[in-house]
């Protein structure tokens, strides 16, 4: 993290986290702009050599740091969040935390599918795309929209998912990564419970969880000391595969949804944590550095989860409990950056395929990419199958997902920081308002 003592060479570790980046990205980039076959045509045995490289090699590596990350998440989630909940001491102030908690989510979420329906519109990136270029791109990854168009399928309804948020089965839903919530609700009511009974009867177990909470921080720490590596190994493999052919042809639409991105990042984000919390810019981003570039590299909320929690302690003096209580939740249900990117998507799909959507369409839009963030699993391209479903449902066919895959990696990468920056900024913001005094 931050604060971690400089190495012998005198770099600090984001300052070598960022290297690893650079270094990763420029190999991968060079090699694909090398090597990679145009869209449609015949690989050549150099690019088949490195894809077998970045896939057999320098993935495993890559998921080896990502694997170290998800390893800490279950112990993490459920002892920060239950001694987060018992440390709040009452449970007025827990419904308190809670509501307000949602709210942000809420808020934020919306206004992040607002802004991209409004870059969209403006901007219109599908009447760039002709029929004959769409009908290219399909072509080349139509089976990837296809995979992800049955895992959408396999998506329960919207009810039924609300229903499983309380699990039958605890250890099951801790083992299974995409009920998080599952694991999330037991741990909060345990919490609850453990603030009604007298403290002497929890005594042990919340000093057992403070033993496990501290141990993962402690293996998080090393598991950080690698990130130089991990993320090399991680951009390389993405960048190398980067569909930089595709990217061209929907330019577009590539450009609206960084663009929005990063606006919503530099501009709304930051300026949430000003209003907000009182932390002025160049102050955020310094006690960012880490969290941005695990977020970028992982594109996963999940495995950046511990991560945020240690830049909220560590870095801004947010107490344990709050962001013990927020994090867990927003790496879960809180992903502005997705919920820029389904509206900006979904809009550009329709309009691809010539649908004139009505004004109560998109509100209806807006309200399923509201709910799709907050359903989607924080991992690596986790929005996906759910896309699939609100295009399905508004007469789009989900197939034309395949135009956007081949630029997805860099996108979902990109959208990770804002929905793990704004986490961020709601626990800041709690901690501010509950008399805390941050280290701004
Ligand atoms: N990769 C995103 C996250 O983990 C989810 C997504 O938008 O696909 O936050």
């Amino acid at each position: 993290m931050e604060s971690a003592p400089s190495s012998s060479r005198g770099l600090s570790l984001p300052t070598k986290i960022l290297l690893g980046l650079l270094f990763g990205a420029a190999i991968g980039v060079t090699l694909n702009v090398m090597y990679a076959p145009p869209l449609g045509g015949e690989k050549t045995e150099e690019w088949k050599t490195l894809e077998g490289i970045a896939d057999g090699v320098v993935k495993p590596f890559g998921d080896l740091f990502l694997s170290m990350l998800f390893m800490v998440v279950v112990p993490i989630v459920f002892s920060s969040l239950f001694l987060g909940v018992a440390g709040l001491g009452s449970v007025q102030k827990l419904g308190s935390l809670g509501g307000r908690t949602l709210l942000w989510f809420l808020v934020t979420t919306t206004a992040a599918v607002l802004l991209g329906i409004f870059l969209v519109t403006v901007i219109a990136p599908g009447k760039a795309v002709s029929p004959e270029v769409a009908a290219q791109i399909k072509a080349q990854y139509l089976g990837d929209a296809q995979a992800r168009i049955q895992q959408g399928a396999q998506a329960k309804g919207w009810i039924q998912m609300l229903v499983d948020i309380v699990p039958r089965n605890v250890v099951g839903a801790a083992a299974d990564n995409g009920k998080v919530l599952g694991l999330i609700f037991f741990a909060l009511v345990l919490g609850a419970a453990a603030i009604r009974l007298p403290a002497e009867r929890t005594r042990v177990l919340r000093e057992l969880l403070e033993g496990i909470y501290e141990l993962c921080v402690r293996v998080l720490g090393w598991v950080m000391q690698l990130a130089p590596y991990g993320v090399a190994c991680l951009i390389f493999h993405a960048t190398a595969k980067l569909g930089i052919d595709v990217m061209k042809l929907v330019g577009v639409y590539f450009l609206t949804a960084m663009g929005g991105l990063v606006f919503y990042q530099l501009v709304v984000i930051t300026l949430l944590a000003k209003v907000f919390a009182g932390i002025a810019p160049g102050r955020f981003y310094r006690g960012c550095r880490t969290l941005i570039v695990t977020a970028f590299s992982t594109s996963s909320s999940n495995a950046t989860m511990p991560t945020t929690i240690r830049t909220a302690t560590d870095e801004f003096g947010v107490p344990k409990e709050i962001a013990g209580f927020v994090m867990p939740l927003g790496a879960t249900m809180n992903m502005n950056g997705t919920a820029l990117f389904e509206g900006v998507s979904i809009l550009f799909l329709a309009q691809v395929y010539g649908q004139d959507l009505s004004l109560a369409t998109q509100a209806m839009v807006v309200g399923m990419a509201v709910l799709t963030a907050i359903g989607a699993a924080g991992v690596p391209g986790g929005s996906l199958p759910l896309l699939a479903v609100v295009l399905a449902q508004i007469q789009v066919p989900p197939e034309l997902l395949a135009l956007i895959l081949g630029v997805d990696r860099l996108v979902d990468m990109t959208r990770t920081i804002p929905n793990v920056t704004s986490d961020l900024v709601c626990s800041l913001w709690l901690a501010r308002r509950e008399g805390h005094v941050l280290k701004a």
